[in-house]
């Protein structure tokens, strides 16, 4: 089992979009995946499919304690994955978790439960280095991180990497950089060009040769609780997120299965 965190603390660089699309492209070739929604937002678990204002337990329910494991995971029928859901609530893990013992190790042990079960679990986080994230790269082997080619967008990586380094040298040893991935990408920008020379220059080994173009087909399929391969499979949005699934699997030499749908 792998645990993938999806993490930038900047908002908006398409955490979301590549935590959904990308648990549903590993899905469709073949893998079993878990889908674990760290953000109060909750836009993983409506994206999936998943009502957040229907749920009876959440991944707060399971990291406080009050739920269990079994009866927390939900199944996305869009996506082919299962789902840690989360709703509104899980704000408040913040400051209930905060006095807690092991505060920082709480969805570690709970994914220690499901090791067997799953070869994927991917975690996506919220735009923060809070405690929620903080859980998510304890749990987590890799971390990948999306970045929009913009002006800012290397501000800010700093943090992250220094947070990385603390948690490696701290709370979890094993933790690596599994890659950086361009999202929203305009090949007629010039300015985006540039920053994805500097961000190959920079980062030559550590960056996704899977390039996310943008396209509204990605930014439409949430609305229909879809990820893009249920919503239109012959965009280029759901093309990439495939080869991106792809590049994954060829990353880590593992066989591709037959595709599932
Ligand atoms: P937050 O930091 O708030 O959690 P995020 O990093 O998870 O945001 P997303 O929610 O995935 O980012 O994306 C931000 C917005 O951009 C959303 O409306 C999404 O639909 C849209 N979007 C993401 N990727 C693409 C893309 N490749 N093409 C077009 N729109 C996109
Ligand atoms: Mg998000």
């Amino acid at each position: 089992m792998k645990i993938l965190a999806i993490a930038n603390q900047k908002g908006g660089v398409g955490k979301t979009t590549t935590a959904v699309n990308l648990a549903a492209s590993l899905a469709h070739l073949g893998k079993q995946v878990l889908l674990v929604d760290l953000d109060p937002q909750a836009n993983a678990t409506m994206g999936s499919g998943i009502d957040k204002t229907k749920l009876r337990h959440s991944v707060y329910s399971l990291l406080i304690g009050e739920s269990e494991m079994a009866a927390t995971v939900k199944r996305s029928e869009s996506g082919g994955f299962d789902v840690l859901p989360a709703s509104r609530d899980l704000a408040g893990a913040e400051v209930e978790l905060v006095d807690a013992e092991a505060r920082e190790m709480r969805l570690k042990t709970a994914l220690a439960q499901v090791a067997g079960q799953y070869d994927f679990v991917i975690l996506d986080c919220p735009p923060a280095l809070n405690l929620l994230t903080l859980n998510g790269l304890v749990a987590a082997d890799a971390v990948m991180i999306p970045m929009q080619c913009e002006y800012y967008a290397l501000e800010g990586l700093s943090d992250l990497v220094n947070t990385l380094k603390r948690i490696k040298q701290n709370l979890n040893r094993k933790i690596e950089i599994e890659g950086l991935l361009r999202t929203m990408f305009d090949p007629r920008s010039t300015l985006a060009q540039q920053v994805s020379d500097q961000l190959v220059k920079h980062f030559t080994s550590k960056l996704y040769h899977t390039v996310i173009p943008r396209n509204v087909r990605l930014a439409e399929a949430p609305s229909y609780g879809r990820p893009i391969l249920a919503y239109d499979k012959s965009s280029k949005g759901a093309q990439a997120y495939l080869a991106l699934a792809e590049e994954l699997l060829a990353r880590h030499g593992v066989q591709e299965a037959m595709p599932v749908m």
